[in-house]
């Protein structure tokens, strides 16, 4: 039996211990006290070094614990100076201790019992039963699991006789001395993983994705610097949702716009091939608006395409004009509107085919017909 320092002290990330046993290519190592966790309950192995030998696997092997080195433990040494990847651990010892308290708190508030533990390279799982009837009940197990980390109540060992020991969250699997481990105030649970010393110490606790897995659902958490990234990725997915989203309207809106103007140019012909002539033959469209719409000018460019066509258009909120002609009836409105518009005070021009402009005073619309349309 090889006697686990990690028991009474999961902070320990150095220590001296004699070799017991060595396998002849030096290659797996068995120690008479370890502080190596071995894979167990759902919490993986430990790495670190054995005297400069990386350690790749611990394996307990029915009390027996084995380390297997990435090169060989050279002969000479009997005692060796041993080294655990202390930030490995921490993350083990948070997630291991979250899930302590997130299954104290599913089971009871909320009548949810832990049926397994996994902990995985990027997240912990946990297997609860029976299934939640609502998803949203998630998010207030994670509020009240949160809660009750940031109480930062101390977490204890205690090794008790399994025919005697009291308030367990499972009754113990084995007879003896059953190691527990409380968290004060809130749960006894029989364990024999490495835990942080408060539950402070967890940082966060977050949960994921859920699955159905046979009766029970399957809940994804993260705790400590785990639970910062898993959120910081939630982030970005959002921004790149949002981003996505954003494109997607712009694009629809450039549809809108391009459908706008070919109903624009259908009201436009339309417009002019229900208009009758005047007495001189032609085809005038003259209309007052309140407001000009973002579609008037396509409407318009549309109705001058057919011959003889000549549109005069204004908007009596603020004097707006817009004035066009048919090149077929070889009027300059350029210069008919910026003559008019200095006689009756305003400003405007353009081309022969088309022009613009704005009344200073609105009420003289209604003398512009008779300076344009002679
Ligand atoms: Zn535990």
């Amino acid at each position: 039996m090889t006697e686990r320092l990690y028991f009474h002290d999961s902070y320990l990330w150095q220590f001296d211990a004699s070799v017991v046993w060595r396998s002849d290519d030096g290659l797996s190592i068995v120690l008479d006290r370890t502080a190596f966790y071995p894979t167990s309950g759902g919490q993986p192995h430990d790495i670190g070094s054995i005297q400069d030998c990386p350690v790749l696997d611990v394996v307990d092997d029915n009390g027996t614990i084995a380390h297997s080195l990435s090169k060989p433990l050279p002969l000479e040494h009997s005692t060796v100076n041993c080294q655990i990847d202390a930030s490995r651990r921490l993350d083990h010892m948070r997630q291991h201790t979250g899930q302590h308290l997130l299954s104290a708190v599913m089971e009871e508030e909320f009548g949810l019992k832990t049926v397994s533990f996994q902990m995985g390279a990027t997240y912990a799982t946990v297997d609860v039963e029976p299934q939640p009837a609502s998803i949203s009940l998630l998010e207030q197990i994670e509020k009240r699991a949160n809660d009750r980390l940031l109480k930062n109540r101390p977490i204890q060992i205690a090794f008790e006789d399994a025919a005697s020991v009291q308030g367990l969250r499972t009754p113990p699997d084995r007879e003896g001395i059953v190691r527990v481990v409380s968290i004060e105030g809130l749960d006894r649970s029989a364990c024999g993983g490495t835990h942080v010393g408060r539950t402070g110490e967890i940082g966060l606790i977050a949960l994921g994705k859920t699955e159905k897995v046979r009766k029970a659902l399957r809940i994804e958490f993260y705790c400590g610097p785990r639970a910062f990234s898993f959120l910081r990725g939630k982030i970005a997915e959002a921004d790149a949702q949002a981003g996505q989203a954003k494109s997607k309207l712009a694009e629809a809106d450039k549809q809108r716009r391009k459908l706008a103007e070919e109903l624009a140019a259908i009201h436009g012909k339309t417009r002019y091939s229900n208009t009758l002539p005047d007495s001189t033959g032609r085809f005038l469209w003259e209309e007052s608006f309140p407001a000009f719409a973002e579609d008037l000018q396509s409407k318009m460019n549309s109705f001058l395409e057919g011959s003889a066509s000549i549109a005069l258009l204004t908007s009596v909120g603020d004097g707006r004009i817009l004035f066009g002609a048919h090149p077929g009836l070889q009027m300059d409105c350029g210069k008919l509107l910026k003559d008019a518009l200095t006689q009756l005070g305003g400003r405007g021009g353009g081309s022969p085919k088309s022009a613009q402009g704005t009344l200073a005073d609105p009420a003289n619309l209604s003398m512009l017909k008779s300076f344009l349309i002679p």
